[in-house]
């Protein structure tokens, strides 16, 4: 408050004489006495000026003081003192109080009852003043903190924009970046409809309304999306959109409050576009390593038939043996190779059928080893093996486990100097099979230990060891092992050696029915004719010659229409069939086959590259009897030949 604020003081008498009277008493420069002579003037004066106290008289001529008291009572507290010529206990004090009356005084009053009475009240209000001007100072301070705090937020916040809308979506505020998003000025935007800034295919679809309606179902709705800038172009929003509520609760607004995130929304997508074209490299990488293993197959069936009908012959002279032998190792060498890596591409194609049976760790690792002996001993190692209790067993594709354990066995002997140790332990541990191969070899450097099961991934300074590999047998075994619900761990120290170690699941044995035993190779007695089908000419006729030993009368077909022919004449007991064949296919050769009268008992063999699922459901369909994927070994051959009775 002001210091030198003057006190408004009202004396309402129509009396003027009492003017100078009271001027006279309640002298002080402070105080501004104001005159009215009727109670019109007075309601006059007391709606335009602010009163420290009121001096009414009583007796007006035409509004009683009592009635200008109510009127005045329903606009201010201001203190009334009425001032009566009648005698007390003429005044209606009662009523004179409930209308607000603070004091009465009787004429003549005492001159400093009067100026002391006055006095009060303009202290009273001296103070009311000085609180009120305080609590608004304070009040207003607190406006300017909490505006200056938000316009800071605002004008800080880069690249957010606010919004401001009355109920129907109308702009009543645009700060922040809104204008540096958008293009448009507030200006422009102010008293437009916040519908502006969505593209012209949301409004077609109910947006603003349906985000609108969202908020205020919702007290909230994200607000994610393109919206259209003054120039036309689109920028990616991603915000809120919050219903502005009263103390009554009810809706009078939206605030939008967004942030402007093109850039990174066409980064992300031109990352899940890199990401999709990495995907679909990666699936013709596959594919493409699938299709090679296959076309290297092919031509490894016939050599291999090759070498084995060499040997069965007797034709290998002394001089030739170890020409021989070599061209087997690296047959089988190849076999190997290509087999791993049309292993990995089914394994990444999710491809692989686990055979799932229960198995002995004895029998598992017997059968690994027996693979890797010829290793093992070209390196002249020792190998230690020690099974914790023979009775340990897991519920596994016997074929895929002893193939992680051989190639860890091969590994071991390839990076172990000769004369090296290798030690293969089998102990349970928490519900686990753990599963060791260790050797004192060459070791793997720290660094390259955490990349070894890593595709086509070779340790430099090993390289001397690889024999020809390609980096992808722990590439296998971690898949293989994974596949089964297990882990591998490698740990090595080098030059002194390293140790792989393969966790797997306990079988449960009570749950589990033991498996079949394997079928004995029994080795075939009886002599059948049989019709080899396929376009690959060294194929068929290798394949050929090695049944040929076992008694039988071939046929050989190089197409389907002359395999028909050739069933209808001769009535093999058995055919084995390619499928991938010009002209004719084998799924096509079979379903022709089956539709012949009189060589209904013709197994049907399917003999080909493709061994998954739905390559197997598809030759059952043909009329097959059997799949074997190529190069099938003689004794799966064999033990399916002495299964076949001939009936016809
Ligand atoms: P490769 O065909 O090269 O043997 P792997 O995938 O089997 O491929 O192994 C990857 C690499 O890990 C190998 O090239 C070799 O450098 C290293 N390695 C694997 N096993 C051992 C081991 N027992 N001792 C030392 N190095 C090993």
């Amino acid at each position: 408050m002001k210091a030198n604020k003057v006190i408004n003081v009202l004396l309402v008498d129509d009396e003027r004489a009492n003017l100078i009277a009271i001027r006279a008493i309640l002298e002080n420069p402070g105080v501004n006495l104001i005159y009215a002579a009727s109670g019109e003037e007075a309601l006059r004066q007391a709606l335009t000026h602010d009163f420290a106290v009121i001096l009414l008289d009583f007796y007006l001529p035409t509004i009683g003081g009592l009635e200008v008291a109510q009127i005045i009572r329903t606009r201010s507290q201001t203190p009334i003192i009425f001032i009566t010529a009648s005698r007390p206990e003429e005044f209606p004090v009662e009523e004179a109080y409930s209308l607000g009356a603070v004091d009465y005084l009787t004429k003549p009053y005492n001159p400093i009852v009067l100026k002391s009475k006055v006095n009060f009240f303009i202290e009273l209000y001296k103070r009311t003043e000085a609180l009120a001007a305080s609590e608004r100072a304070r009040y207003l301070s607190e406006l300017n903190i909490k505006d200056g705090r938000i316009r800071l937020i605002l004008e800080n916040a880069k690249g957010y924009a606010f919004i401001v809308t009355d109920i129907h979506g109308i702009i009543t505020e645009w700060e922040g970046d809104a204008s540096a998003v958008t293009g448009w000025s507030a200006d422009e935007m102010i008293g437009k409809s916040i519908a502006s800034i969505y593209t012209d295919d949301d409004r077609a679809t109910g947006y603003p309304a349906i985000e609108l309606e969202l908020a205020v179902r919702n007290d909230v709705a994200a607000d994610k999306r393109w919206h259209i800038r003054k120039d036309r172009s689109l920028f990616y929003a991603d915000g809120v959109l919050v219903p502005l509520k009263d103390t009554a609760g009810q809706v009078h607004g939206f605030s939008k409050i967004f942030r402007d995130e093109t850039s990174e929304r066409l980064a992300n997508e031109e990352l899940r576009r890199l990401a999709e074209n990495l995907a679909e490299v990666d699936r013709r990488k596959t594919e493409f390593l699938a299709t090679l293993a296959h076309e290297l197959r092919n031509p490894l069936a016939p050599i291999k038939n090759g070498l084995r009908i060499l040997r069965l012959g007797g034709d290998v002279n002394a001089a030739t043996a170890k020409t021989h032998e070599m061209m087997e190792r690296q047959v089988n060498h190849m076999v190997h190779l290509v087999d791993d890596l049309l292993d990995i591409s089914r394994i990444s194609g999710g491809k692989i059928e686990l055979k799932k049976e229960l198995i002995t760790i004895r029998e598992l690792v017997t059968s690994a080893v027996e693979t890797s002996i010829p290793h093992i001993e070209s390196g002249q190692h020792k190998l230690n093996i020690n099974i914790e209790d023979d009775s340990l067993s897991l519920y596994v594709d016997s074929n895929r486990i002893a193939q992680v354990i051989s190639n860890l066995l091969n590994n071991a002997a390839k990076y172990t100097r000769p004369g090296g140790h290798i030690e293969l332990l089998a102990f349970v541990e928490a519900n686990e099979v753990v599963l060791s191969v260790e050797d004192n070899g060459i070791g793997i450097p720290a660094q390259e230990l955490c990349n070894i099961f890593e595709m086509f991934n070779q340790v430099e300074r090993n390289m001397g060891h690889a024999q020809g590999g390609l980096g992808i047998g722990l590439t296998l075994v971690r898949q293989l092992v994974e596949l089964h619900g297990g882990t591998i761990y490698a740990s090595s120290t080098e030059n002194v050696g390293s140790k792989f170690t393969v966790r797997l699941p306990l079988a449960n044995v009570d749950h589990l029915a033991p498996a079949a035993p394997a079928a004995a190779v029994t080795g075939s007695t009886k002599a059948l004719r049989i019709l080899i089908v396929d376009d690959n000419v060294d194929a068929a006729h290798s394949l050929r010659s090695l049944l040929e030993f076992g008694g039988h009368t071939l046929f050989v077909a190089h197409d389907g229409y002359e395999a028909i022919k050739m069933v209808q004449n001769y009535r093999p007991h058995v055919a084995f069939m390619d499928i991938g064949m010009p002209g004719m296919d084998g799924y096509e050769t079979a379903s022709e086959i089956r539709k012949l009268d009189d060589v209904s008992g013709i197994t049907l063999v399917a003999l080909t590259g493709w061994g998954a699922d739905n390559d197997k459901n598809r030759s059952h369909a043909a009329g097959f009897n059997k799949h074997l994927i190529k190069p099938a070994s003689l004794e799966v051959i064999d033990s399916l030949l002495s299964s076949i009775e001939p009936s016809f």
